[in-house]
């Protein structure tokens, strides 16, 4: 029997990128049980929570799960899914490689970037009101006990992976107060990490500093809004939202799951790249102890880059389907 697993297949284009990713572990021998759990639109359309409890409590049973992408009515309707079942789950790291691929051509050489960006609070714990007709308030929460966590998961990510610098990245000149209680406590963790160097950028000129600087930094911690937005540009900086992978860690449970969005235009289409969705699947090998099948996925996926098969995001023509069967036929080759 293998590993459980359980299995978000999304919204928009969602159900076409794990239909690509089965396929590839499916190559890669990779022995999953999945647990399909139901969570997104289709949940609002049957006149369901957008995420059913059942699907929490199936989650925190299992402890692992795959997700990908869901849609979030933008300025009305239900609250996200993807924010709820961070929240409700307590995922508070979310932790995102930023790796230069091989045949993807950028401006940015030998990207190696870690962000970790807190999943919990800040301007996303979703506390907004109006206070009169015209004036809305939405409050900022930032607490030392989550600053402090997600300050010694970065930490301590940086002396397990052997590397040398962490950079807290904050907006303390202006929010003195709730930027200044994230950026003082990231200065406390610092000291109990004395061999991992530890600086710290405001946001607006830590976002010049990765297009012009990116081999200075080395693993980034920042708060939930600027990580998101840090994550995005950083993204970009390897070629784009198809190929930036990420995972949601909490104590006893994670949820892997891609950067970029639904992509709902594209949905049905055969179009885009499930890179980003594949190397999150890898990330979740890692946790699941399959490293021998990872180091094969990722493998092949360079290969199959190198060689010059590509999705239409990063130059190419394949369609999702062909460069699944190339990635796959590497796999067999
Ligand atoms: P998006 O990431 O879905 O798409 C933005 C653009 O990025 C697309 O138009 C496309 O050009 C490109 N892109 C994204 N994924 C790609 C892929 N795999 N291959 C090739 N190109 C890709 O962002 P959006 O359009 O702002 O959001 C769409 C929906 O997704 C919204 O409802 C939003 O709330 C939701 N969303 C969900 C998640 C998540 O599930 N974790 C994350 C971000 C946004």
């Amino acid at each position: 029997m293998g590993c459980k697993v359980c299995l978000i297949r999304g919204d928009g284009t969602g159900p076409e990128l794990v239909a690509s990713i089965e396929k590839i572990l499916k190559a890669a021998n990779v022995d999953i049980d999945w647990i399909e759990v139901e969570a997104g639109l289709k949940c609002v359309e049957a006149g369901k929570p957008i995420v059913p409890d059942d699907t929490i409590e199936k989650i925190r049973e299992v402890g692992v799960a795959l997700k990908a992408p869901m849609t979030t009515p933008i300025g009305k309707g239900s609250v996200s899914p993807n924010v709820t079942l961070r929240k409700r789950l307590d995922l508070y790291a979310c932790v995102r490689p930023v790796k230069s691929l091989p045949g993807v051509v950028t401006p940015f050489k030998n990207l190696d970037i870690v962000i970790f960006r807190e999943n919990t609070e800040d301007l996303y714990a979703q506390i907004e009101y109006m206070v009169s007709p015209g004036v809305a308030h939405t409050i900022k929460l930032i607490t030392e006990a989550g600053s402090e966590r997600i300050a010694r998961a970065a930490f301590q990510f940086a002396k397990d992976n052997g590397r040398k610098r962490v950079t807290a990245v904050h907006k303390a000149n202006i929010m003195k107060i709730a930027d200044g209680l994230f950026l003082r406590t990231c200065e406390r963790v610092a000291k109990d990490y004395p061999d991992i160097e530890f600086y710290d950028n405001i946001v607006d000129n830590q976002c010049m500093q990765l297009i012009t600087k990116w081999e200075d930094y080395d693993i980034l911690v920042l708060p939930n809004l600027y990580g998101d937005i840090v994550s995005d540009l950083a993204a970009g900086m390897m070629g784009g939202l198809g190929l930036a992978p990420g995972a949601n860690y909490g104590e006893n449970c994670a949820i892997f799951e891609a950067v970029h969005g639904s992509a709902p235009r594209y949905a049905g289409l055969n179009k885009v790249n499930p890179t980003a969705l594949l190397l999150t699947s890898t990330l979740m090998l890692g946790h699941l102890g399959m490293h021998d099948q990872k180091k094969a996925i990722e493998g092949a996926l360079d290969a199959t880059l190198a060689e010059g098969t590509k999705t239409y995001d990063i130059g190419g023509t394949a369609s999702t389907t062909e460069f699944t069967d190339a990635i796959c036929s590497q796999l067999k080759g």
